[in-house]
């Protein structure tokens, strides 16, 4: 990582992708990540790099769902371990969130590493490894949560979660929030809240948000979270993709 000059036009995105690099070097992230990784890019170019204002909205929407929320988790593949590991454990510790490693192609040696990496970054507490729980809907591989964890949250995170997953999780009544940089995306329409960012920007904006309403009152956060509109929020990245800058 240390090659990259910070005067690079593009240090972010150079940066991202040898976090991601380094993430399947060592194991916890699947190839079918690097793909992903760069479809996530090129929206990212699309969109101009940085946070809109929608996606900034849709982020202390998000904060405001986690602290009302009973039990909030975030939900952790491989990209986001990769990218975002101590970010993922200041949001949780923000917010009072369990973390659970939750994998679209799971093998329980990437699981245990995931959950070591995550621990190695703070985490006190790392869940889905036990699988004790189903999401209806799903094929057995797929299915698979903790049942204290996901399988009992009512708020999620799931950042660049796979569409089949986020529809699902969304049938089951859970408030899902979905950080994608697709617009289109069948994940980001699931979600009651997509924020249509970058994960490393995108995860300490929520936490910044989370920081901020800590002492809201919950009439307060509820009004944040009604006033949030996701179809105007979807609109807006799409707008921002074909016309480039912020909205009039
Ligand atoms: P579906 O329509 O089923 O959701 P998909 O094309 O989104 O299909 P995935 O492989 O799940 O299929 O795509 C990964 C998603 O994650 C993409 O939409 C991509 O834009 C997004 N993504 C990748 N990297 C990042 C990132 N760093 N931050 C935010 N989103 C990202
Ligand atoms: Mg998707």
């Amino acid at each position: 990582e240390a090659e990259i000059p910070e005067s690079h036009p593009r240090y972010e995105s150079l940066l991202t992708r040898h976090r991601i690099e380094h993430g399947v070097d060592i194991g916890i992230t699947s190839r079918q990540g690097l793909i992903a990784q760069g479809r996530g890019e090129a929206y990212d170019y699309l969109l101009g790099e940085r946070t809109l204002d929608s996606a900034d909205a849709a982020a202390r929407a998000a904060a405001a769902h986690f602290l009302l929320a009973d039990h909030p988790v975030v939900s952790v593949n491989g990209n986001v371990a990769a990218l975002v590991p101590g970010e993922v454990v200041e949001l949780a510790e923000a917010t009072g969130a369990d973390i659970e490693v939750n994998l679209f192609n799971r093998t329980d040696e990437r699981m245990e590493r995931i959950a070591a990496h995550l621990r190695e970054h703070g985490a006190t507490e790392v869940k889905g490894l036990t699988a004790d729980g189903r999401i209806p809907g799903l094929d057995h591989a797929r299915a698979k949560v903790d049942a204290d964890g996901i399988g009992s949250a009512d708020v999620v995170l799931v950042p660049l979660e796979d569409g089949d997953r986020a529809e699902a999780l969304a049938a089951m009544g859970k408030t899902e929030i979905v950080v994608d940089l697709n617009p289109l995306s069948r994940s980001a329409r699931a979600a009651a809240v997509p924020v249509v960012d970058n994960i490393i920007r995108a995860v300490p904006n929520i936490t910044r948000h989370a920081r901020e309403l800590a002492d809201a009152a919950p009439a307060e956060l509820r009004d944040i979270v009604d006033a949030f509109d996701a179809e105007a929020a979807l609109a807006d990245a799409e707008r921002a993709i074909r016309e480039g800058g912020e909205a009039e």
